[in-house]
């Protein structure tokens, strides 16, 4: 059977492994196994989610309000922009395939990072556009503005900060950059760990409002799937100016947020304490691996973001290690498809984090 061309040299985006298939694979019970892959918040979301979302189990008959008010409203108030300059996604992820669509086609340039996260890639092939990437791990945005300059890309990428590396931008950098790229160009800065960044470093923090009030073409992306420990509801949000956000939802497919969704992401929102006590944890943990990483002798790069990326010297092999680690119920990320010896752990629960440098001790 024929199918669309643009799709031949597409590689599925491999998403974490779920505990479901280890428990399959490896017979592993479920509750020894520890899922440090995918940057979810260990400590799940705020309790006051649960309690809301029942009454919506309670009658789920009809559709979902397609105005999407509650959460626009809860996210107008929380970033201080107007409700037409937000549209909603099923993950920011969709947002992104808005943006791809909107934007692009075969005659496109895409500029990313040249680690960066996956899908910007696998979205661009599918409207058939050319991907341009940077040669430095980190974001080198004098390098960004060279190949701007040369390619004039349709869409440039930022994600600050990056996932898989965890490496951030200044924000009076980024700000600089974006000020000098011409109004045809977009520019996306993906902050889907931005609550962390901030958290962490005043200087990395970006927020939508400065954004959009300076620049006309910059769209803002935030996520309800990390930091506010909704990764199962699937939302996230692009933030714009209206006309920008205008087009994005000419792409909208109608009810693309369930009610669920909709209510459990507009609570989670109420709960800044929640969200801000759990990143609190996260650092401290993440203090762990640095120790751990420091004794061991093995890289890892400053992160500001809910996980850590271990980089390894020729003897040891990631994927191997990675493999070893999932045997044992340990699920955490293998960079080497992002031409990386690395692993990408998610810092998880106290408890979560011993299983882990216990498993390393052993196994790394
Ligand atoms: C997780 C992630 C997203 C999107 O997550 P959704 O669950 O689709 O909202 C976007 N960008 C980066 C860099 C991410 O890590």
């Amino acid at each position: 059977m024929r199918f669309n061309k643009k799709l031949e040299n597409i590689k599925t985006y491999e998403a974490g492994k779920p505990i479901e298939l280890v428990v399959r694979e490896f017979g592993i019970e479920p509750k020894d196994i520890v899922k440090l892959a995918s940057n979810e918040n260990p400590h799940g979301c705020s309790p006051k989610v649960q309690e809301a979302v029942k009454e919506i189990v309670a009658n789920m008959a009809l559709y979902p309000d397609d105005s999407m008010m509650k959460l626009k409203d809860g996210l107008s108030q929380r970033f201080d922009v107007a409700g037409e300059n937000i549209i909603i996604g099923s993950g920011s992820d969709q947002v992104i395939e808005f943006i791809m669509h909107a934007k692009a086609d075969e005659s496109s340039k895409i500029l990313i990072n040249s680690v960066t996260f996956a899908m910007y890639e696998i979205y661009a092939k599918h409207v058939g556009a050319c991907i341009v990437r940077t040669s430095s791990q980190e974001h080198d945005l004098e390098e960004f503005y060279a190949l701007y300059k040369e390619h004039k890309p349709e869409i440039i990428f930022l994600c600050t900060p990056n996932n898989p590396t965890g490496d951030a931008i200044d924000a009076e950098a980024l700000l600089e950059f974006v000020a000098k790229i011409d109004e045809d160009t977009l520019v996306v800065v993906d902050g889907a760990y931005m609550e962390y960044a901030a958290f962490r470093d005043e200087k990395k923090k970006l927020t939508p409002k400065e954004l959009v009030e300076k620049f006309s073409n910059v769209i803002y992306l935030g996520t309800f799937s990390k930091a506010y420990g909704l990764g199962g509801m699937r939302t996230g949000y692009g933030i714009a100016e209206r006309k920008i956000i205008q087009e994005l939802y000419k792409l909208r497919p109608p009810f693309n947020i369930t009610t669920l969704s909709l209510e459990a992401a507009s609570i989670a929102l109420e709960d800044e304490d929640f969200v801000q006590n759990s990143i609190k944890d996260c650092f401290e943990q993440m203090q762990r691996y640095e120790d751990f990483a420091r004794e061991k002798k093995i890289d890892i790069i400053k992160s500001y973001t809910n996980f850590v990326t271990l980089c390894f010297d020729e003897e040891k092999n990631s994927k191997e290690i990675a493999d070893k680690l999932l045997r044992r119920g340990m699920i955490v990320r293998d960079l080497s498809g992002y031409e990386m010896n690395a692993i990408r752990v998610t810092v998880g629960t106290s408890s979560q984090n011993d299983r882990f440098f216990e498993l390393a001790d052993e196994l790394i």
